[in-house]
């Protein structure tokens, strides 16, 4: 199994958010999951990788021409993609994975997390979307979806899709027993 990781270029402003990344990365070479991700070497990025790979896991990076020096393409993955632009690194990264998980991060974080997330939501592929819930940091996103579920704009299904957990173990075990829901769903959402 591989799981694409989306997280910070930067670190953050506590140290639970790199003890949180590194914890996480360790837990992924643990369970045997290999990792994919943006291939930099910056901020909790750099950090999840050198965990899974220091714990003897597997890694691919994915990483546009553009931002190898940007975010210092990390040279010591089991292997790197240079690809032409954002879209095709956000493809194969997709390609690669059999999940998605978010970390602390910031607009680029969720950007890729809410591709992924509304892809499942289309039917586009069906694999599972996690977002650990380091100190709370993504409660007010939690918020922010409980709120498109009660204002109408979105199915508490839909919602459900996104797992999110405060605990790195118990959230890779929601992933693993993850099964997609049916397609149906796309016919019975209520129309607006
Ligand atoms: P950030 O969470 O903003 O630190 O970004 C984390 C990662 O998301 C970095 O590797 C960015 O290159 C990547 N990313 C993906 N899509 C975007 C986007 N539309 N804007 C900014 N960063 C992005």
């Amino acid at each position: 199994m591989a799981l694409c990781v989306f997280c910070g270029s930067s670190s953050g402003s506590s140290p639970v958010y790199a003890e949180a990344a590194a914890a996480f990365g360790r837990a992924l070479a643990r369970a045997g999951i290999d990792l994919v991700y943006g291939g930099g070497h910056v901020g909790l990025m750099g950090i999840v990788a050198d965990a899974v790979l220091q714990a003897g896991g597997r890694v691919t990076g994915v990483i546009p021409a553009e931002l190898v020096a940007r975010e210092l393409a990390h040279d010591g993955l089991t292997e790197l993609h240079v690809v032409d632009t954002m879209h095709e690194r956000k493809a194969m990264m997709a390609e690669l994975s059999d999940g998605f998980v978010a970390l602390p991060g910031g607009a680029g974080t969720l950007e890729e997390l809410f591709e992924q997330w509304t892809w499942a939501q289309l039917g586009i592929h069906a694999k599972p979307c996690g977002v650990l819930n380091v100190g709370g940091y993504f409660d007010p996103l939690r918020t922010m979806v409980d709120r498109m579920v009660g204002h109408g704009f979105l199915a508490s299904e839909y919602a459900a899709m996104l797992m999110f957990d405060d605990d790195a173990n118990s959230l890779l075990e929601r992933i693993r027993n993850f099964s997609a829901p049916p397609r149906e769903w796309t016919a019975t959402r209520p129309k607006p």
